[in-house]
């Protein structure tokens, strides 16, 4: 809103915004007061700080008026004195309870999007994996971030504007009919000169402002694409830099021009503003003074004065109550947005009688489940299987057969639509959700490093290991070594989602990680992503003794993995269709024959 360049501006919809107007029902209404009731004892302060404040800010326009007339009539310098300092002591007080005016504004706004933002981040947080694949990112963080300063835009702005304009708005009619009522008529008559070519030159520069930020946009949006880390390597590998540099210039150059023309639009703006204020003065005091000299003999020059200072007090205030509309329906379509997200239904939640069992043994049941992400597709079809505590589990299947999806159900980050999925003998639904997470850890395929240090990655999964403890997991997982090599030992940096990392060795971290969470369940997703023969058996080495001594399962794709395992399940098209060991599946000549000859073998060989 700020963006669109000055309150002239303000007071005017985008098509989009039109077709979306919110509907202003009394429920949303008692929702948004719900969030400023707290804080109305603050409210009825700054209510009574605008009054003042507003009242006060007009007096000095008054006290012109006698100024001038004691100057006219010759009365004196000490009354001159008095009113001047008057004056200037009433404007001090008026700034001064403004000054107090601002602070609590911007306390209860603050206060106000406080309790917004963190309820909609944990709201966030308690929202599925569904939610978060099919929400665009920058949507999610849009809510979180712009939506809410607009609330605390609207309640800055908006709601105090409303309230100071309307009574210095009354207050200076009400002062300028009980000194003259013709003049303080002709007064009201003049202010449609200024407002409407004042409206029509700000409707042309707001539309210009508009057409250089979408053209601004489309630069970041260029920037963001070409200028990131996988971006420029897209554009180097496909020779893509000239191409890439002339779209840049040629956008770069329509905003030049949009720029220019949006000043120049500026610089006429002024000027109709600027001219046409002055008119509505002029006309005052040609009239005033008509009157004045010809009609009226107790009209003074202070009268007069009075008159034209209050005019000029009441543009500011006119023009912001105009578009007050179109502020209302803004500020109400962005609670409308924000009430929407926060009326997202929580999918995956505690059960209300949710048991938490002493401890878990890691075993895992999967009882006729079927599953789908969209009700279009299913995914899953009546998969069975049985993994028992210290056991093991390899599955295996062509790309996009449905392994992650299996696994997805046993930490609940999806629900299974029928069937039932047990985790140490109770159904996952009816398990307390933070007990669950706990106790099932997932190496995943694309494992996630945050900006920081190793340490700093290892402790998330346990903030009170000991230097010992972290030593160890690196060792087991056969990382430490590397460790070593870094100048910083464990406060080496990993970079940008651990970019500074390999592959494998991003892969050995995260398996350090998930064994310092200790869980009674441990899931390695194997990278399909080439790693070369040494990074591979060193993850190898490391996860092998780790299945051995926990319940684990493994989506595999190297012969050495699966053959590690104590079964394999082979799943295809979402269902299971072979179970068994390697000697006897192979034997078998059904799908894992297949895949050991077309994929493990070459593997083997490599
Ligand atoms: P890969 O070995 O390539 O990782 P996978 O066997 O693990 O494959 P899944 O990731 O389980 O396969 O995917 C199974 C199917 O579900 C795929 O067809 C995929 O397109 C679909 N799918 C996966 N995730 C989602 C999702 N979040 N929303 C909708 N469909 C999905």
């Amino acid at each position: 809103m700020q963006r669109m360049g000055g309150h002239m501006s303000r007071g005017f919809m985008t098509e989009e915004e039109k077709a979306n107007r919110p509907k202003v029902t009394g429920a949303l209404l008692k929702r948004v007061f719900s969030y400023l009731k707290p804080y109305w004892k603050q409210f009825v302060l700054i209510l009574c700080a605008i009054a003042a404040s507003s009242l006060l800010a007009l007096y000095p326009s008054v006290l012109t008026g006698r100024i001038v007339d004691a100057l006219a009539e010759r009365k004196g310098v000490a009354l001159l004195v008095k009113l001047i300092l008057l004056s200037l002591g009433v404007t001090l007080g008026s700034n001064l309870i403004g000054v107090g005016q601002n602070y609590l504004n911007s306390w209860i706004a603050q206060h106000i999007t406080f309790d917004m933002r963190n309820k909609m981040y944990a709201h966030l947080q308690q929202m599925s994996q569904r939610f978060f694949t099919t929400n665009n990112q920058g949507d999610i963080i849009t809510r979180m971030t712009s939506d809410i300063s607009g609330v605390q835009s609207v309640i800055t702005n908006t709601f105090t504007s409303i309230l100071s304009n309307s009574i210095t708005l009354i207050a200076a009619l009400a002062v300028m009919y009980q000194r003259n009522w013709m003049l303080a008529t002709l007064g009201v008559l003049v202010i449609p000169l200024f407002v409407i070519p004042s409206r029509h030159a700000g409707k042309t520069r707001w539309t210009l402002t508009r057409e250089s930020q979408a053209c601004n946009d489309e630069v970041n949006g260029i920037l963001n694409e070409t200028l990131s880390v996988s971006g420029q390597m897209l554009v180097k590998l496909f020779g893509k830099e000239k191409y890439e540099y002339e779209r840049y210039k040629s956008v770069n150059q329509r905003m030049i021009r949009l720029n220019i023309k949006e000043s120049m639009a500026g610089r006429w703006f002024f000027m109709v503003i600027s001219t046409f204020s002055s008119i509505g003065p002029m006309l005052l005091y040609l009239v005033g003074g008509i009157l004045m000299m010809n009609y009226d003999q107790n009209i003074t020059v202070g009268d007069i004065t009075v008159m034209v200072a209050l005019l000029g007090r009441m543009y500011g205030p006119v023009n912001s109550l105009l578009n007050i509309q179109v502020e209302w329906i803004r500020s109400m379509a962005l609670f409308t947005r924000i009430f929407e997200y926060f009326d997202l239904p929580v999918e995956i939640q505690n059960a209300p009688d949710a048991v938490t069992p002493a401890s878990a043994d890691g075993s895992v049941e999967f009882s006729h489940v079927n599953f789908s992400y969209d009700p279009e597709r299913q995914i899953l079809h009546d998969v069975s299987f049985r993994l028992d505590a210290g056991r093991s589990i390899a599955i295996v299947g062509p790309s996009g057969s449905g392994k992650s999806t299996i696994i997805n159900l046993i930490p609940r980050l999806y629900d299974c639509q029928q069937g039932t999925v047990y985790y140490g003998g109770t159904d996952v639904k009816k398990l307390d959700l933070s007990f669950l997470r706990k106790s099932v850890g997932i190496v995943s395929q694309e494992t996630y490093l945050f900006n920081g240090t190793i340490r700093e990655n290892l402790l998330y999964a346990r903030p009170d290991a000991t230097e010992e403890e972290l030593i160890a997991a690196c060792k087991k997982a056969n990382i430490y070594d590397f460790v070593l090599k870094q100048e910083q030992g464990l406060d080496a940096m990993v970079g940008n989602r651990g970019l500074k990392l390999s592959g494998g060795e991003k892969q050995r971290l995260s398996i350090a990680r998930v064994l310092l969470k200790n869980p009674a369940l441990l899931i390695f997703d194997e990278a399909t992503s080439a790693l070369d023969s040494i990074s591979e058996s060193r993850i190898q080495e490391a996860i092998e003794p780790i299945i051995k001594e926990r319940t684990s399962i493994l989506i595999a794709h190297r012969l050495s993995t699966i053959m590690a395992a104590d079964e394999i399940l082979v799943v295809k098209d979402g269902a299971i269709v072979e179970r068994g060991v390697h000697a006897d599946l192979v034997k078998a000549g059904g799908v894992y024959s297949e895949l050991y000859e077309t994929q493990f073998k070459k593997a083997l060989s490599k």
